[in-house]
């Protein structure tokens, strides 16, 4: 799938107020260039980040250099080794609402990082991994696929921040704008994209997530999967990308699970994994 960049055509279309990438050194000239091309500024800061703390490039851009500088300031305190949990709740949640997120779902965010990250609740002792515990956060029986941002790795998103919840207004109203700047500008891919987004997901403690196959007793639209499902695979950018090991293995132990009424896979664990079923509203 050619990758569409949604968050770019937002902000150029005046939706965004900010964007922040994280790019290796070698593309990182040419998307600022990009950028500055189109009339943006922008600001660059090199720093460890992600899963696999390789060294990156943060690229921030803006429609002005102050607003760019801004938001290298507010994610400069992030960086620090040894910031407390107070500090990096409240830093994330000034970068988050420089970049133009929902403050619902910011200070959802906010609030999961004082908690203590990774805590399903506060005062547990085991952390998980932090999608998980946002996705257990914002689970409702029929989340809006257009609020899925569970497959960033595989390139598929409207929005690129976590929802406070699945079916967020405030969310939804950006996520909305966002469909509308695909069809208008990448509508060869718009349907490849919707058909990632709209599968139903599962994802473990682990982070690990599989797409989740409906039973012929099921139909797509007819409300969320419960009882047994028909099987399960791992998440990968279509038409051919690669899917993580993982997941693959993770797939193929739910692939004949039980969903109760709250989306709980039964008999996988605990905390059990967690089915959010976006084709529910189809
Ligand atoms: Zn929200």
């Amino acid at each position: 799938m050619p990758n569409i960049d949604t968050e770019g055509l937002a902000l150029r279309a005046g939706h965004k107020p900010g964007l922040r990438i994280s790019a290796d050194t070698i593309s990182a000239q040419d998307i600022a260039a990009r950028y500055q091309s189109f009339g943006c500024s922008v600001a660059l800061a090199h720093a460890r980040v992600g899963r696999d703390r390789r060294p990156r490039v943060l690229i921030y851009v803006a429609p002005t250099a102050q607003a760019a500088i801004g938001l290298r300031a507010a994610e400069h305190h992030l960086l620090e080794p040894h910031i407390s949990d107070r500090d990096r709740a409240f830093f994330t949640r000034e970068l988050g609402l420089r970049l133009g997120f929902p403050t619902c779902c910011v200070d959802a965010f906010a609030a999961r990082i004082l908690r203590g990250s990774g805590h399903l609740h506060a005062g547990d002792r085991d952390r998980h991994d932090d999608d998980f515990v946002a996705a257990s956060d914002g689970w409702v029986a029929r989340p809006d696929w257009r609020l899925n941002s569970l497959l960033m790795r595989h390139r598929a998103r409207l929005i690129s921040f976590t929802p406070c919840r699945l079916d967020c207004p405030a969310a939804l109203a950006q996520a909305a704008i966002i469909l509308g700047l695909v069809h208008e500008h990448a509508s060869a891919t718009a349907p490849v994209l919707e058909d990632m987004l709209k599968r139903p997901l599962a994802i473990g403690p682990t982070g690990a997530r599989a797409w989740l196959r409906r039973g012929a007793d099921h139909q797509a639209g007819a409300g969320p999967i419960t009882g047994t499902i028909a099987g399960a695979e791992a998440p990968r950018e279509l038409p051919d990308g690669a899917p993580d090991p993982d997941d693959v293995a993770h797939a193929r132990s739910w692939s004949s699970a039980e969903i109760d009424a709250s989306g709980h896979l039964l008999g996988c664990g605990l905390p059990a994994p967690r089915l959010l079923d976006f084709a529910a509203l189809r």
